[in-house]
């Protein structure tokens, strides 16, 4: 699946708030954002009216750059959330929440999502004991994820080792830092999803 390749920090700088893709250079002074708090290109400082429609168009913006799906992919997603029960918007996010390239971040298990859905494509992830290398694969709860043992010695694994025993899941996971492995205990309900996104305005704008 093809994935955005230009200026991560363009991203944040267009929606106006961190969206923490570039790991830990996120949390220090060399934040794009805290540099040049307005959004890039030549008009980037002009201010202008939002229409309702601009935002509804940025929450989805931003909810795509934050899960780093593309829009055919987001599509999809919302399309599966509306045939779900319960609400759309909140049935999207938890679909985006269950995606194995956010659960290894959210586990600690790499800085940014960027990282984890690499981390994945390059087979150091698995899923109950077997490799999965599709970053969109959909987690179930129960499902224990770990690095493929081949790959602890790899330096950078060993700090995310590290980084995932501090880390501090949400509580639809865990992380036993003993046995190096996270596990999905429930499916994340809303409050448990701490993205800044407004997903309301995500299921008006796909019902125009
Ligand atoms: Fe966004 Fe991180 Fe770049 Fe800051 S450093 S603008 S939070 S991607």
């Amino acid at each position: 699946m093809a994935r955005y390749t230009g200026p991560r920090c363009r991203l944040c700088r267009r929606e106006g708030i961190k969206l923490y893709l570039k790991g830990d250079r996120c949390y220090t002074s060399k934040c794009a954002l805290e540099r040049r708090n307005y959004p890039p290109g030549q008009h980037g400082r002009v201010r202008r009216k939002m229409t309702e429609y601009a935002m509804q168009l940025r929450e989805k913006q931003k909810a795509k750059r934050i899960y780093g799906v593309l829009e055919a992919q987001f599509r999809n997603y919302f399309a599966q959330a509306e045939r779900q029960k319960g609400l759309t918007g909140e049935n999207l996010l938890r679909l985006l929440e269950r995606r194995l390239d956010n659960v290894v971040y959210r586990l600690g298990m790499a800085a940014s999502r960027a990282e984890a859905r690499q981390l994945v494509r390059h087979g150091h992830i698995l899923v109950n004991g077997r490799r999965v290398d599709i970053p969109s694969y959909l987690v179930e709860v129960g499902d224990k994820i770990s690095f493929d043992p081949r790959s602890k010695e790899s330096p950078r694994i060993q700090e995310l080792l590290e980084r995932a025993a501090q880390n501090n899941p949400p509580p639809w996971l865990r992380y036993d830092p003993n046995e190096a492995i996270g596990e999905v205990l429930a499916f994340p309900t809303r409050d448990q999803i701490d993205v800044p996104v407004k997903e309301h305005l995500i299921v008006e704008l796909y019902s125009r």
